[in-house]
């Protein structure tokens, strides 16, 4: 039996992103509720472990000191001439108060987990908080303020591990990307919807990688639409050669769950059946496995994904069946999703056959053929 380490703890949403931000603190906080009532907290193999604060130097792995004393700074309510400098304001990514404490924490349970799998103390470390891969080494993107996947992964390589991180949020991978490009120990994995019609914009299959990292970054953007069936085909066509021929010492995973059809920021079609299916499969994949969490901004979808994502890490049998106490307070029936919007199938079918180009296009880059 897997043993899994669940980093999480109310710092994770003690403070946070104010109600009308798609990133509120809410979903976690929503996310260990269900957990908790649905019993996997209690399983013998599974430890709640509170995140800690990352130290200066630590979140120097990854982001310039400047920036981090910037964010301090910011967090306290001082130095607001310089928010827009490091892409802090209104939208995407405000300031809040106790920024630094919540988001070092983020950064923080990463690393712990990270210690906890090198030392063999947990086989998976799950840090629900985490999966930020869209900040940048001296500014704040996409909701993320510390990229505690860089973070977590730039230590790992520190140890001299090989590390494959696989990002499957339906934006792509970007600051996680570009801070290994140039490397050959890590191998970066994104699949996301089309960079052409999401933020940021990146993503494309001819981002490969530079100088030894050539050939250590793939993309696969996937066009809207794009239902569980199409995906997982997708993900098999790639992601399993990929990671046999690099053969990691560590799978680092990013498990955004905004690939739903119910998400109310992008496109694709998945479902909780394909999303738990997905997990399944880096379960496979990973000799060592540091999961994190990510995107995701149905209140009624991400607590559902994460807990049956939570599930496949320790190898638990969920309830069919929603918690009667969390199903007074939210409302639904099932774990897994019952009623869907129906989507026309033609638009399933012509997802399907550019699905099909984009993956002979990358195997053909990739050299998988
Ligand atoms: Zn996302």
């Amino acid at each position: 039996m897997r043993q899994v380490a669940l980093i999480a703890s109310s710092a994770l949403w003690a403070r946070g992103h104010g109600g009308g931000h798609p990133l509120r603190p809410e979903r976690l906080r929503r996310t260990v509720d269900l957990m908790t009532e649905a019993g996997l907290l209690a399983r013998r193999n599974v430890t709640v472990v509170a995140p800690r604060l990352a130290t200066d130097e630590e979140l120097g792995l990854f982001h310039t000191p400047e920036y981090v004393d910037a964010v301090k700074r910011l967090s306290r309510g001082e130095g607001e001439p310089d928010a827009r400098r490091f892409n802090f304001g209104p939208g995407d990514n405000p300031v809040f108060s106790g920024m630094y404490e919540s988001e070092a924490a983020k950064a923080g349970g990463a690393l712990l987990g990270a210690e906890r799998v090198a030392s063999g103390q947990s086989d998976v470390a799950f840090n629900l908080g985490g999966g930020l891969h869209h900040a940048w080494r001296d500014h704040a993107s996409g909701f993320c303020v510390f990229n505690d996947a860089a973070i977590a992964v730039q230590w790992l390589v520190n140890l001299r591990w090989r590390v494959a991180y696989i990002d499957v949020d339906v934006h792509h991978g970007d600051g996680v990307q570009w801070a290994f490009y140039d490397s050959d120990r890590v191998l970066t994995i994104s699949l996301h919807q089309d960079g052409r019609s999401l933020f940021p914009g990146t993503g494309g299959l001819e981002e490969t990688g530079r100088g030894a990292g050539e050939g250590y970054a793939v993309n696969l953007p996937l066009p809207r639409h794009t239902d569980d069936e199409t995906y997982l085909w997708a993900f098999d066509q790639l992601v399993p050669s990929l990671i046999d021929r690099f053969d990691p010492d560590i799978v680092v995973s990013q498990l955004g769950v905004d690939t739903h059809v119910l998400d109310p920021l992008a496109e694709l079609d998945l479902t909780t059946h394909g999303l738990t299916a997905v997990v399944r499969r880096i379960a496979a994949l990973a000799p060592r496995w540091l999961a994190l969490g990510g995107g995701g901004y149905s209140l009624d979808v991400v607590p559902r994904a994460w807990t049956l994502a939570l599930a496949v890490m320790a190898e638990a049998d969920p309830p069919l069946e929603l918690p009667a106490g969390y199903r007074s307070a939210h409302g639904g029936r099932l774990l897994h999703d019952t009623q869907l919007p129906q989507v026309d199938p033609r638009l399933r079918q012509q997802a399907r056959q550019a699905v099909e180009s984009v993956v002979a296009e990358a195997r053909r880059i990739h050299r998988l053929d």
